[in-house]
């Protein structure tokens, strides 16, 4: 199940869920039906999703409100607690700052009067996860430019074979994450530079968790199509979402994976103003 239907002006999900849709589908892997929940403000008496119905729900759903009824949020945490499958996408991270279960699902959320009540900041330092109780506002990042992602865990299913550090193409370095962070492994991480008002730290990209005996895959890339048209977040959307559904990795890495210092984007899935020209034949 891909989840959309609300959205902070940042994050629209109308662009972005026909692409994450065809990611998983093109594995031959993955039957996804897109279910939109009522706009901001909308009447959710009639929406009751049947989670039940699926192995994994991806969310692409950033929400400035916190509207759910109580019965829609006991629903969803019983299915992840019962092991459904859940993937946080991008700026579904922001949403729901005072929902606690929620907040345990994800591990750390930015954003949306987030800040020390939340949970204390988490990051690498000295190769090892620390926390850190500091106060402060959470969630920022720079300019979109490329950045090097570091593997910190390559015996893990998502990450096993993928170089230890590869080239993201221009996206958000999301940075300042706070949260409870608890049953938490952080997978990968990027620098953020102080040059790009970063943090000089090592900050988590991909991180899995456990709620109960759900599995969750959380990918703070992709903020626009741009950034979803890199070959490294395609994969490990494909990876990640394979491995909350299934436990179990199944796909190759493939062919034109970046390097440590080269973006590497999928053709077909850069938008089109921004396709370059065919190159032209020589005679
Ligand atoms: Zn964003």
């Amino acid at each position: 199940m891909l989840l959309d239907g609300q959205q902070a002006p940042s994050h629209p999900w109308e662009p972005t869920s026909p692409v994450l849709k065809r990611m998983l589908e093109e594995t031959g892997l993955f039957q996804v039906d897109q279910v939109t929940s009522p706009p901001v403000g909308g009447d959710f008496s009639n929406f009751k999703p049947e989670f039940t119905k699926y192995q994994a729900v991806l969310l692409n759903y950033d929400t400035t409100d916190d509207q759910w009824p109580a019965s829609l949020k006991a629903s969803f945490e019983q299915y992840v607690r019962n092991g459904g499958g859940l993937v946080v996408y991008h700026g579904a991270n922001n949403s729901f700052p005072e929902w606690r279960e929620y907040n345990l699902m994800i591990g750390i959320g930015g954003w949306r009067n987030r800040n020390e009540k939340s949970g204390p900041y988490w990051y690498f330092k000295d190769g090892k996860l620390v926390s850190d109780n500091s106060p402060g506002n959470a969630g920022s990042h720079g300019a979109r430019l490329p950045f090097q992602l570091v593997v910190r865990d390559s015996d893990h299913p998502i990450t096993k074979g993928l170089p230890k550090i590869w080239m993201h193409a221009p996206d958000e370095l999301y940075a300042r994450l706070r949260g409870p962070g608890e049953n938490m492994k952080v997978l990968a991480t990027a620098y953020s530079d102080p040059a790009n008002a970063g943090t000089g730290r090592d900050e988590p990209i991909l991180m899995v968790l456990s709620y109960g005996k759900g599995r969750i895959f959380h990918s703070v890339l992709g903020h626009d199509l741009n950034a979803m048209s890199c070959v490294g977040f395609i994969t490990t959307m494909q990876r990640g979402t394979e491995w909350a559904a299934t436990g179990k990795v199944t796909q190759k890495v493939p062919a034109g994976f970046p390097t440590a210092d080269t973006v590497s984007l999928k053709a077909s899935y850069i938008p089109a103003p921004e396709r370059r020209a065919p190159a032209q034949k020589k005679k």
